[in-house]
């Protein structure tokens, strides 16, 4: 095959034509970073041969030191960033440079702005990468051939960053890429030895092998091709010891192996070496979401290496899926080199590290807690949502993840969830023996429940419950430190456990006063909402509503009931229990009526109240407009 045979021009998928154009009018106020990111893929692409040679010796071809060299070329306008890794054959780079694989990218894409300062920012959760070279560059050629296949499988790509991009194959000696970047006029000053040089000591110190310059020299003003030198430490960063790493140093690995611009929130740096789980951990906790969090698709795991060696990235043994979003590496000897990630599953090391990893994670968020508790609240806002699915996956450690959740309550009367189980029960009344909670559809529902009125009358704390993920939290979280979570929408309001003895006192005695009182009302009711409810009763529990729906004690709560049914699950129907406040005006007027017609759009209208205060749909809403209509026009 002569050499540029089989020369295409192709056009770049939708998406990366869109991320393109962003990355160079977003990403102007931090260009060097691009030299940051191709470094970051060279050095992946080292760590993947590192991988592949264990099994498959030749690929190394008789050059088994990886480096990258980086080089510039003043005349030419170029800059080349070249390594000796795995390289792509054709198929993977129309794949890889062509197209985005990510899922949610789309709707990513979707979610920018236009204002160029936000989307810089999102822009840097969702990674660029290799696009990153049009920040600087006005073309870009990648010379590049896979490991194992002879030179004339050499593949150029070459692109403005437009539209299209050509592809050909030429003839490549060396396995691995080189990525030659065509500087903009107006970008020339990156064409400098030292400006290089301080830019790779800044992002990329901690690559784990050898990034090279050729030595410059000052009196040609050019570079001696022939002698190249060292520019970074080539030390895997977390073998060091702790107190000669600086948290620069951590911060930009952490960029490196998550593909994320901005610094993480926190990291926890753990080196168990001669203990009889010999590993180094290093996990870091991002400072934000990522924007697929709760894509199914969404990549999680450790990268794990053994005896230093990369083996593979996102291993997702090592952490539950709760922890999801933490990032980080496992470097250990207690796995065997050649594992693969079809025997990882049934290693026994693995239920170990995985244990010993959990618990890392969670003394670092604990720390966290007691010593910063602004940036746990960081952290608890981008995921916190994440972390409620803990109790129910992580039986073991409920305990410790109970103390870890925050929640709404009606203390505060905020959307922001601020509040411990242990601050709610350091509150609690003397006689309160349950803590107390609602769960709705919004915080908004949640806060304005008629179901909160007695509890606040007695100054008693709720948790206001309304994430998604709050039913199945307390479905799996029954007690904390011997309390027992109770919802205050479901059964009867016991007032031993919230109100004074005095206070009993004088309930029981209005209480069986209503009994005698409205016996005719409830009887009337039930046979009006006949099969709509499961009981109709006098209400202890409201203050200023006329009428609320209860569920019974060991029935599920209509938030539940919704959740499911939404979910698209077959859910029983269950009844609620109908309740009337005999002091309120509107359940006085109902009892003094005499006209059998309009007692009856009265009970009704409660009724419908009563649901839509619950975040309830109505069976038929148009009825209910005429119904209040005709109601408020009456003399
Ligand atoms: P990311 O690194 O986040 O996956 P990039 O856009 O930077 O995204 O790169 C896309 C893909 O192109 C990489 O995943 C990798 O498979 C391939 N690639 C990029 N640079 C190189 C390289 N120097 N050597 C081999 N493959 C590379």
């Amino acid at each position: 095959m002569s050499v540029n045979a089989r020369q295409e021009t192709l056009n770049f998928q939708a998406e990366v034509k869109q991320l393109l154009h962003l990355v160079v009018h977003s990403l102007y106020s931090n260009k060097e970073i691009f030299l940051r990111e191709l470094i970051s893929n060279a050095s992946d692409a080292s760590d993947k041969l590192r991988f592949e040679a264990l099994s498959d010796p030749a690929l190394y071809e008789k050059d088994s030191e990886l480096k990258i060299q980086v080089s510039f070329d003043e005349k030419a306008g170029t800059i080349t960033v070249s390594d000796n890794g795995i390289g792509m054959n054709r198929d993977e780079v129309i794949a890889n440079l062509g197209t985005i694989a990510k899922s949610g990218t789309r709707e990513f894409l979707a979610n920018l702005t236009g204002d160029q300062k936000k989307d810089a920012h999102l822009i840097g959760q969702f990674g660029v990468g290799f696009y990153s070279a049009f920040i600087v560059a006005d073309k870009v050629t990648v010379i590049t051939r896979r490991a194992g296949l002879t030179p004339e499988h050499g593949v150029q790509w070459e692109s403005n960053g437009a539209g299209e991009y050509t592809i050909s194959n030429v003839e490549k000696k060396s396995r691995g890429t080189d990525v030659i970047l065509h500087v903009k006029p107006d970008q020339k000053d990156f064409l400098n030895d030292w400006r290089l040089r301080s830019i790779i000591m800044k992002y990329s110190d901690h690559i784990n092998i050898p990034i090279m310059m050729p030595k410059y020299d000052p009196d040609k003003k050019e570079e001696k091709s022939s002698e190249w030198e060292k520019v970074n430490r080539a030390v895997a960063l977390w073998t060091l010891p702790k107190n000669t790493i600086k948290d620069e140093q951590y911060k930009e690995l952490y960029k490196h192996i998550s593909h994320d611009f901005e610094d993480p929130l926190l990291w926890s740096h753990n080196q168990a070496e001669g203990s009889n789980l010999d590993y180094i951990s290093l996990l870091y906790i991002p400072s934000h979401a990522p924007f697929d969090l709760w894509q199914r698709e969404h990549q999680r795991g450790l990268k794990l290496y053994v005896q230093r060696v990369f083996i593979m990235d996102q291993v997702e043994q090592f952490l539950p899926f709760y922890l999801r979003f933490v990032r980080g590496i496992v470097d250990t000897t207690a796995l065997p080199l050649n594992i693969s990630r079809e025997i990882l599953q049934d290693n026994p090391v693995i239920p170990k590290l995985r244990a010993a990893l959990i618990k890392r994670t969670l003394d670092m968020l604990e720390k966290l807690a007691k010593d910063d508790a602004q940036k746990y609240q960081t952290f608890w806002n981008q995921f916190g949502t994440v972390m409620k699915e803990g109790p129910a996956e992580d039986f073991v450690n409920r305990e410790r993840l109970a103390k870890l959740l925050r929640f709404a309550t009606t203390a505060t009367n905020m959307p922001e969830q601020t509040v411990s189980l242990e601050d709610y029960v350091k509150r609690m009344k003397p006689e309160q023996k349950k803590i107390y909670f609602i769960t709705a559809d919004s915080f908004n529902a949640a806060k304005s429940s008629p179901h909160l009125e007695i509890f606040r009358k007695n100054n008693i704390e709720v948790l206001l419950l309304s994430d998604r993920i709050d039913e199945w939290l307390v479905g799996h979280l029954p007690e904390f430190a011997g309390k027992p979570l109770h919802s205050i929408a479901k059964g009867d309001v016991d007032l031993n456990d919230i109100e004074s003895k005095k206070d009993q006192e004088e309930q029981k005695q209005k209480e069986e006063k209503f009994k005698t009182e409205f016996d005719a009302v409830i009887k009337q009711v039930k046979t009006i909402l006949g099969d709509k409810v499961k009981d109709v009763r006098l209400s202890h529990r409201l203050t200023l509503s006329p009428s609320c729906l209860v569920a019974d004690e060991n029935d599920m709560g209509a938030q539940l009931q919704r959740l499911l049914k939404a979910a698209g699950q077959a859910v029983a129907e269950v009844k609620p229990i109908f309740e009337l406040n005999p002091e309120h005006d509107l359940v006085k007027k109902l009892q003094l009526e005499k006209d059998q017609n309009q007692f009856q759009e009265w009970t009704y209208l409660l009724f419908e109240q009563a649901l839509l205060a619950e975040g309830g749909q109505l069976q038929d809403p148009a009825a209910f407009v005429q119904r209040v209509n005709r109601l408020l026009l009456e003399k």
